[in-house]
């Protein structure tokens, strides 16, 4: 993890960084405890507050997929944006805030109709919705693994046909918006979303989700929005996506 670290420059900034770096690849041990007891034992996520989460991995760790430029104004500038839009529309709703994002997009009805209700839709939904996606990529990509696998499986054939109907419906979503792989009532679904629209909203859990606004990808591959999709396999922590898809069963 500490490859390419510039030891020499002896900055405060650098030590932060350096700090950061170091805290980094103690997460990425974790998630490899994580990955061998993902099975029998899912770490149950905490609560998403109102906060920006770190990544678990270096800007330039999915390198030559995504590029750090790309991730990093996506993380930094992008994902923040919809945390800081959040809270300035929920300025003077303690009670809404207190409730946090995850509960209000999961009943996006219990809010009063009108510029609020759409204003979280939006921006707490791009929060929630983040949140989720960072931790599914990750350096090395992999296969699906255990009983996600088996489900894959049983419902899209193989793992290859999976990949095709996701590819599918991540290059249909016309203009912005999100790919999904989901449990709702029981079954594995693909489907995609507009905006930032979550799953959660229609009563389905999230097992994988793909980010195709253009901001995930124009830097680097401009309008080729099909060849980000195939480059998406090769950094797809699919370890992450078994934990989700344990935890979705769990209910
Ligand atoms: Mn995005």
């Amino acid at each position: 993890m500490l490859t390419g670290m510039n030891a020499g420059n002896d900055t405060p900034m650098s030590r932060r960084e350096a700090l950061k770096i170091i805290g980094t690849g103690a997460l990425v041990a974790g998630l490899g405890l994580t990955k061998t007891a993902a099975a029998e034992a899912p770490a149950v996520a905490p609560a998403l507050g109102w906060e920006l989460p770190k990544l678990p991995f270096a800007y330039a760790a999915l390198e030559p997929h995504i590029d750090a430029k790309t991730m990093e104004i996506h993380h930094t500038k992008h994902h923040q944006a919809y945390i800081t839009n959040a809270q300035k529309l929920l300025e003077g709703h303690a009670d809404l805030l207190a409730r946090g994002p995850e509960a209000l997009v999961r009943d996006l009805a219990s809010l009063p109709e009108g510029p609020l209700r759409t204003g979280l839709r939006n921006n707490a939904g791009g929060h929630v919705n983040h949140s989720f996606f960072w931790p599914l990529l990750a350096p090395g990509g992999g296969a699906p693994a255990g009983a996600l696998s088996e489900a894959v499986t049983k419902s899209f054939g193989s793992a290859d046909d999976f990949k095709k109907a996701f590819t599918d419906a991540a290059l249909k979503r016309f203009g912005s918006g999100w790919a999904w792989l989901s449990l709702k009532d029981g079954k594995l679904q693909i489907h995609s979303t507009a905006n930032q629209d979550s799953p959660l909203s229609d009563g389905a859990k999230p097992v994988l989700g793909l980010d195709v606004w253009e901001h995930a990808y124009y830097l680097h591959y401009q309008n080729r929005r099909a060849d980000y999709v195939t480059a998406f396999w090769n950094v797809l922590n699919w370890t992450q996506a078994g934990a989700n898809y344990a935890a979705a069963l769990k209910g």
